[in-house]
């Protein structure tokens, strides 16, 4: 009986350990795909560098009314321009979304003045000669600007740098284009991010209360290319909190 059953005892576990194998050579293979398709994804997205982070678990049924979406300029179409400034917070807030009625002109903030003209003393002292080269601009003066802007550049590009009249942070009176003195040529461009001056006023300005308002790869949040040269006042408390968890006025308030 044994010499019987030997063979179909070692025939029986050759099928088995044959079914396995072929099952473990499919599973490996599939196991494979997935792995290289894991990771081309990931580098897909690379390239989006303006894709909101927490677009996709939005549900698409949930969009918001046709007048609430920005046209491609980053303007809400059907928008009504204010009587009272947007404070959120106790903190004036000027975007494309939240406009400055035409009536409001507080000149220039002195306690920013003030907490402005440290800063550049304190440059100073760093050896770095820093300079605002605008501050305040009334409704009418960027009217103006951003006019002479779009006769140049076209209404497209004109959106991307400049704000339309009523949009303007410079209009609060708390916003300032900062530039080193000698480097014009550097004036409102990407450059001066990246000298020693742009750095040092980058890397020191929420300790006078200052923000870089249009921070690089935030366009989608701010509606504002990346601007090495536009600060804007908050006080210390605010800045020194936007500095650290590294975000925008617009994610500080909620309102992005
Ligand atoms: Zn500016």
């Amino acid at each position: 009986m044994k010499k019987k059953r030997l063979p179909l005892i070692i025939g029986a576990v050759i099928s088995v350990a044959l079914i396995v194998s072929i099952f473990v050579v499919i599973n490996y293979k599939n196991n494979q795909v997935n792995v290289a398709s894991d990771e081309e994804q990931p580098a897909a997205e690379q390239g989006k560098k303006d894709t909101p982070k927490n677009e996709p678990t939005k549900e698409p049924t949930k969009n918001k009314e046709p007048e609430e979406q920005p046209d491609e300029n980053g303007y809400y179409p059907n928008q009504t321009m204010p009587t009272e400034p947007t404070y959120i917070n106790g903190i004036l807030i000027a975007n494309k979304k939240y406009p400055l009625p035409s009536t409001f002109a507080p000149e220039e903030n002195p306690e920013a003045r003030q907490a402005l003209n440290m800063m550049i003393a304190e440059a100073k002292k760093q050896g770095f000669n820093l300079v605002a080269f605008s501050g305040y601009r009334s409704y009418d003066y960027q009217t103006t600007l951003y006019n002479n802007y779009v006769k140049r550049d076209g209404q497209a590009a004109a959106d991307r740098y400049s704000a339309r009249p009523g949009f303007s942070e410079h209009q609060t009176g708390l916003a300032f284009d900062i530039g080193e003195v000698g480097k014009e040529d550097l004036w409102l461009t990407e450059e001066f991010g990246e000298t020693p001056a742009g750095q040092w006023l980058f890397d020191n300005a929420a300790q006078f209360g200052f923000i870089l308002r249009f921070p690089e790869n935030k366009e989608h949040i701010t509606g504002y290319m990346y601007e090495s040269w536009h600060y804007r006042y908050v006080g210390t408390e605010i800045a020194n909190k936007i500095k650290e968890k590294n975000i925008t006025l617009e994610e500080y308030l909620g309102v992005e």
